[in-house]
């Protein structure tokens, strides 16, 4: 048995057999051989490339039918594989070095795609991807692994893998995936955000487990307190069981609040709302209350895809949303690609620092073509329901006046094509950065309500990678820079008669609800399922017990005087569900 900690991102107990998903390229083993062996490894390599050659060809027959235009991706991939020099530096390494042909074909492999990334035009650059894919398949073919794509993974497993990306978990299915771990990523990762929304148990930031576990190992998942646990005894199992009844217990019992109002014993209310990742998800938050629908991320309708969504396909979308969610609002986020989120319909150049570079609100007013596309959309919308906009990223008041030029334009359009929308719409701002922070009280004069986006609020403030694990101990809600600027902006939006929700992971933390209802933020929206419990913390304090909460939290210099008397005080009053 083995027991690694790691950081918990989306709550549950299971138990599974593992699925390894290798990541092939970069844990490729090197050992030498001898000069006798060549001429087998040769052989070996060759046929690799045959049994690739025809894996393709049958892939792409199959998709040719519907996707004739999608199939030719395809030939390319052939192209790559029957690559001269590709093959012949691949031999001549082979002949050189002595080392097995998997390695040697894997050093060619990563020098390909790193030059690849190197180039400036775009289409190229792009191409880095089709050399890692088939290089992927012949390194397979070459070690005999069978599976290594999560499509192909046949019954329930827990997935095991160093890193996942968000389009790669947003593909995943409940009924096959039971919980997955990764040696990368942190708590606000998008990874770990999709699998709480898709409520599936999770554990990133492991460092090593790829290399701890085997395919067909057994393993059990605590993703509310970040353990996995390989092969564990039978004393370990039983306890975990036990746990998982529990638990289960606790959520039925929750669950009885869903239709009972949030609010203090002495009558203030808070909204809570819902964060919505997938369009499909707009049919399991009526079971868990929620008053609407806080932030509606639109970025993963342009993932997993080659084409754009029309505007069509996102009016259906956004309209279904409200329809659905009336008389609530529905709160939509205009795109917010870039970051740790890629489409794969954009040709967005590899850069060096994606958090900090061309993304969400930069991303849309340089492609404003892509924006009003999806403003348009949102506008047309809004005649069925209770629909408000809000912008990602904004770092300014210039970026929000040229975001409403835009959206304004888009209005123009609409009317001379005597197509309806809601001229009053809510217009919002998401404050994701220390600019837009400090400069709440301008932002608030323009802006028809704030969002705070403390995932990247947090990071870009604390300067800390939301997806590293090597430094996730620094990425602290509670650090005192982080209060003082929520407080900051709470106060300058109600002065300006404009009211705030926090969108961000830090609204679903029930450690946080007390400090929050005390600086009296509006509306808080989370992950549908951890509504129930926030609404627990609040019905049982008073307003005024919050206040002074907040105003005691806000005293202190340090996270760990934050937090220790935090965790107190939701004992001595007997907050905490454990
Ligand atoms: C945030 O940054 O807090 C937020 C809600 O946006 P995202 O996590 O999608 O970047
Ligand atoms: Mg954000």
């Amino acid at each position: 048995m083995i027991k690694l900690e790691g950081i918990g991102v989306s709550p549950g107990i299971v138990r599974g057999e593992i699925f390894l998903l290798r990541n092939v390229i970069s844990s490729i083993a090197s050992y030498s051989i001898e000069k006798s062996q060549l001429p087998a490894e040769i052989e070996r390599f060759k046929r690799a490339l045959i049994v690739t050659e025809n894996e393709i060809k049958k892939i792409q027959g199959k998709v040719k039918g519907e996707f004739k235009k999608e199939a030719r991706i395809f030939d390319v991939h052939l192209l790559i594989l029957k690559d001269k020099r590709m093959i012949r530096e691949v031999i001549q390494r082979l002949r050189e070095k002595r080392e097995n042909v998997e390695s040697a074909f894997a050093f060619v492999a990563r020098r390909f795609i790193a030059a690849f990334s190197q180039i400036d035009v775009d289409y190229l650059r792009e191409r880095k991807f089709d050399i890692e894919d088939v290089s992927k398949r012949v390194l397979r073919n070459l070690l005999g692994v069978q599976c290594e794509n999560l499509s192909q993974l046949k019954g329930k497993a827990v997935v095991i893998a160093h890193n996942l990306s968000p389009s790669e978990t947003a593909g995943m299915s409940r009924d096959k995936v039971v919980a997955f771990a990764t040696d990368m990523g942190g708590r606000t990762s998008h990874t770990a955000i999709m699998a709480r929304a898709l409520e599936i148990p999770a554990v990133v930031g492991l460092k090593d487990i790829t290399s701890r576990v085997q395919n067909g190992d057994f393993i059990i998942i605590d993703g509310g307190r970040g353990s996995a646990i390989i092969n564990p005894d039978e004393e370990t199992l039983e306890r975990y069981k036990k746990e998982q009844g529990d638990l289960l217990v606790v959520r039925k019992e929750l669950s009885t609040l869903k239709d009972l109002p949030c609010q203090t014993k002495d009558g203030r209310r808070i909204k809570l709302r819902s964060n919505i990742e997938l369009p499909g998800e707009i049919m399991h938050i009526p079971s868990h209350g929620a008053e609407g629908i806080g932030l509606y991320r639109t970025e993963f309708f342009y993932l997993n895809r080659q084409d754009l969504p029309g505007e069509e396909e996102q009016y259906i979308s956004y309209k279904t949303a409200l329809e659905k969610t009336k008389p609530y609002p529905v709160i939509i986020r205009t795109l917010d690609i870039g970051g740790d989120k890629f489409a794969s319909s954009f040709q967005v150049p590899t850069e060096l620092n994606p958090f900090l570079g061309w993304r969400a609100i930069r991303f849309c007013l340089a492609r404003t073509d892509i924006f009003k596309t999806q403003l348009r959309a949102i506008l047309r919308a809004s005649p069925f329901g209770n629909l408000k906009i809000m912008y990602p990223m904004i770092s300014g008041i210039e970026e929000l006046r040229k975001a409403n030029l835009i959206l304004e334009e888009a209005k123009a359009e609409l009317e001379t094509e005597k197509k309806d929308f809601d001229s009053n719409l809510e217009v919002g701002v998401m404050i994701e950065t220390p600019s837009a922070a400090m400069t709440a009280d301008i932002l608030a004069r323009e802006a028809d309500f704030f969002s705070i986006g403390t995932n990247d609020l947090i990071q870009y403030s604390i300067a800390v990678d939301r997806i590293n694990e090597k430094i996730a101990y620094l990425y602290e809600p509670a650090h005192p820079a982080i209060l003082r600027l929520i407080k900051k902006v709470v106060e300058s939006a109600h002065k300006e008669k404009i009211w705030v929700e926090m969108c961000g992971e830090m609204a679903a933390e029930p450690s946080f609800a007390l400090l929050l209802l005390g600086l009296e933020i509006d509306a808080l929206s989370m992950s549908p399922f951890a509504i129930p419990e926030i609404k627990k913390i609040i019905r049982q304090v008073t307003f005024w017990e919050a206040k002074e909460f907040a105003k005691k939290t806000l005293s202190f210099e340090t996270t760990k005087e934050v937090t220790d008397y935090g965790r107190h005080f939701y004992q001595e009053k007997g907050l905490l569900n454990e």
